[in-house]
């Protein structure tokens, strides 16, 4: 069996065989069975969340504050695969789009629910790329070699990543966790940036790995991120051979919503059957008092009491969204509620008449683009049921995202459009939109960020969101569990948002008297 501190060094807890068994992930004391849960939030956290505590006998009741454009409270949360009304088999994948196979919890769900992710994601370099920078156009063929220039900065990269992480993959699995903390102090607090620096990255280096990276996208937005968490996720290859979700990523959180399977209490029944079908509408309000009930008011103005409470939006749309009393969490989580990280993250899709590139030599059509421009990352999707294309004109990040904010809809087309004609010397794409859908997550009420990546000196705001589930946290008293992707260390992730998901309902069986299933 695979170690898992090789996996998540920060929390070496193997979720795979904990929802792997028939059994269920624990067991609840009789008297409790169908004993409603509130989960506010129906992405992936809530809903893993939900199916779990579900399967053993609890009933959970979902809030949601997302619509559909029907009005229709909408699930799925960032794993949003949005279907263009035009073609609805053409999909835009406006939030998470690629999975690394080193994470094993969404696998497994992907697995059970039948999701082929079988398809390598068309990242730059694994198709035929084209690199735009300083005004300067370099083709690479898919798994080509890199241009001299940005060999360099790839080289420098690879110099710097490698030693401390083969190190500690090579360490003795009784040794690892003392070596990952070695890692988190040499690295908490100091930025990206800062390390490239002191590695030795000219001015010249530090532009062209900025904007491109090594061939697969520019690192200047995450500069003034914490080192330890680019560092993690290239150490622990959340990098490498990134998956397709064929039919889109939303399928993990429908299925989570719409699958039946056999209950404690319940028999055969899904989390959608139990909330009749639609979650009920967005939490105002939320209040503990000591040795009571908590009691949750929803936007209706209707209170309902629960036991115990799954809080799953973003962290800073519970601190925009949700009055809760002060004492229902501790001064720590309160600060990392209020400090912790979120970036900003555009994206600009369009639905074209034909995927026009497909059957065309790449040399001489559009293809997978990155670039210093204000576009920065061009992808192209097409698909099995559909003539269809979808073309991800731009996917930004940080300052990249924030300066397209000023523009509407038809302007971000014609810049993106203009940034493409000049790249290629040729308007390839104007003839063909059919449809364009764009967002900014900093801008979408009810997340406020796109995800959490922490800056130098946010360790500690970190560990304090993820332990706040933990039975020894004062929290756990109150029944109130934090748990979302911020709760994560590998926020940013939906291997995060589940393994919090699952956190927090392995703290809502212990707070009901209940036990987990370690084996
Ligand atoms: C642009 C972008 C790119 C990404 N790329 C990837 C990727 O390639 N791979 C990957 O694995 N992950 C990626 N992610 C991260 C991934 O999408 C998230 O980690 C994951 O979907 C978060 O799930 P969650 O359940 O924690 O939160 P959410 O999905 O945000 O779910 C929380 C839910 O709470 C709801 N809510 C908010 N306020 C209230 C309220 N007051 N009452 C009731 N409900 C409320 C929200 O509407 C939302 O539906 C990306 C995310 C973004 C935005």
């Amino acid at each position: 069996m695979t170690d898992p501190s090789a996996l998540f060094p920060d929390n070496p807890f193997d979720y795979v065989p904990l929802i792997r068994s028939p059994r269920g992930m624990g067991r609840i004391p009789e008297a409790k069975a169908g004993t409603k849960i509130a989960i506010v939030g129906a992405g992936c956290a809530g809903l893993c969340a939900a199916w779990e505590l579900m399967k053993i006998g609890l009933h959970p009741v979902i809030y949601e504050a997302d619509k559909n454009p029907d009005n229709s409270p909408r699930i799925g949360g960032r794993a949003y695969t949005y279907r263009f009304p035009g073609d609805p088999k053409a999909l835009a994948e406006l939030g998470a789009m690629r999975i690394p196979p080193a994470h094993r919890t969404v696998c497994h769900y992907m697995d059970r629910f039948g999701i082929d992710y079988g398809t390598p994601f068309p990242n730059p370099l694994v198709v035929p790329t084209t690199l735009y920078v300083k005004g300067k156009k370099y083709f690479i063929p898919a798994g080509g070699p890199l241009p001299g220039p940005i060999r360099k900065a790839a080289h420098a990269w690879k110099k710097l990543i490698t030693p401390p992480a083969e190190q500690w993959a090579s360490a003795r699995p009784d040794q690892r966790a003392r070596q990952w903390q070695d890692h988190v102090e040499q690295f908490k607090d100091a930025g990206f940036y800062e390390i490239l620096k002191k590695h030795g990255l000219s001015k010249t280096d530090m532009d062209l790995f900025g904007s491109l990276g090594i061939g697969t996208g520019g690192f200047d937005s995450m500069f003034p991120i914490s080192f330890l968490d680019i560092f993690r996720l290239a150490a622990l290859g959340w990098e490498t051979g990134q998956r397709l979700v064929k039919g889109g990523v939303g399928q993990i959180p429908e299925s989570f919503w719409n699958t039946p399977c056999p209950c404690r209490h319940f028999g055969q029944t899904s989390v959608s059957a139990l909330n009749k079908g639609r979650p009920l509408g967005a939490v105002t309000q939320i209040q503990t008092r000591p040795g009571e009930k908590i009691a949750v008011t929803d936007i209706r103005g209707q209170t309902a009491s629960y036991e115990a409470v799954i809080l799953t939006c973003s962290h800073r749309a519970l601190e925009m969204g949700i009055k809760i009393n002060r004492d229902a969490f501790s001064e720590e989580v309160w600060t990392a509620i209020q400090n912790i990280h979120m970036i900003q993250s555009g994206k600009i899709f369009i639905r074209t008449r034909q995927a026009f590139w497909k059957d065309l030599p790449p040399e001489s059509t559009l293809n997978c683009t990155i670039t210093d421009e204000a576009v920065r990352g061009t992808y192209l999707f097409d698909f099995e049921d559909t003539a269809s294309g979808v073309i991800c004109l731009s996917y930004t990040w940080e300052d990249s995202a924030a300066k397209l904010h000023g523009l509407g809809e038809r302007e971000l087309l014609d810049k993106s459009l203009d940034i493409l004609k000049t790249i290629y010397g040729r308007d390839l794409i104007s003839d063909q939109v059919e449809e364009v859908k764009t967002i900014f997550w900093e801008q979408e009420k009810g997340y406020h960020g796109a995800f959490k990546l922490n800056y130098p000196g946010q360790y500690e705001d970190q560990t304090a969101l993820f332990l706040q589930s933990r039975p020894k946290s004062p929290e756990a008293a109150n029944g109130v569990f934090l748990a979302g992707e911020s709760a994560s260390f590998a926020g940013g992730w939906i291997e995060g948002a589940l393994q919090s998901g699952l956190d927090a309902a392995m703290a809502v069986v212990r707070k009901l008297g209940g036990e987990i299933f370690t084996t």
